[in-house]
């Protein structure tokens, strides 16, 4: 899943993204509150890792703003020890958790996949849309109870439908969700990773929409 990290702090930041990237997520990282704030408005993130300490607009000002703009991507925010009335604050302002420094990468990953899940409506770890069950945790998706033998974006792809389900996507929104800043995609390559996902389960409730994009129908929930 793609996230939106905004922290000003440069080792800090490189680690994180870092980290996260070894978790499975893909990572925009911005230094400064007013890039969060644009970048938080005009993507559709999975989540938001926010620093409440920044230049240019604090990290409860880009909390307020996004709200205020209607923008409901979870939001979690990394708080100094000291600050423990800013952590009450953000929460008022519609974050959804809050971890405090120093951030464990470990925990960070389980937390946002967490919010992500809640973001989505889905209460339980693994999920299952018929005969497909998917783990975002261990990177793992099984059909019929057999267990899949996909590449990490064929698992990307069949995540980003998964939790779309019933909706119809556009190329372009999960390649949104897949990709970060600098990494070039090519063109056809939702498209080939969904030939290939179709060839492991022929019977994958997936539309294509001529011109539009596909549709994971969810007929047998
Ligand atoms: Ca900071």
């Amino acid at each position: 899943m793609r996230v939106l990290l905004v922290e000003d702090d440069q080792p800090l930041g490189r680690g994180l993204k870092k980290g996260l990237e070894q978790n499975g997520f893909a990572v925009d990282w911005v230094q400064d509150g007013q890039a969060g704030l644009r970048e938080g408005a005009q993507t559709q993130y999975g989540a938001i890792v926010l620093d409440l300490g920044l230049p240019q607009a604090t990290g409860m000002t880009v909390l307020s703003g996004l709200r205020a703009q209607g923008v409901d991507t979870p939001v979690l925010i990394l708080t100094a020890h000291d600050h423990l009335d800013s952590r009450v604050q953000g929460l008022d302002l519609g974050a959804d958790d809050y971890m405090v420094k120093p951030i464990d990468i470990r925990e960070l990953s389980a937390r946002l996949r967490a919010a992500i899940r809640r973001g989505q409506g889905l209460a339980h770890s693994a999920f299952s849309i018929g005969q497909l069950t998917i783990d975002p945790a261990k990177r793992e998706a099984t059909w019929d109870g057999q267990g899949l033998d996909l590449t990490p974006r064929e698992f990307d792809v069949l995540h980003v439908l998964a939790l779309g389900k019933g909706r119809v996507l556009t190329r372009g929104q999960i390649e949104q969700q897949m990709t970060s800043w600098g990494q070039t995609i090519e063109s056809n390559a939702v498209e080939v990773h969904i030939h290939h996902l179709r060839k492991k389960m022929p019977d994958l409730p997936l539309k294509t929409i001529r011109g539009v994009g596909y549709q994971l129908l969810d007929n047998h929930a």
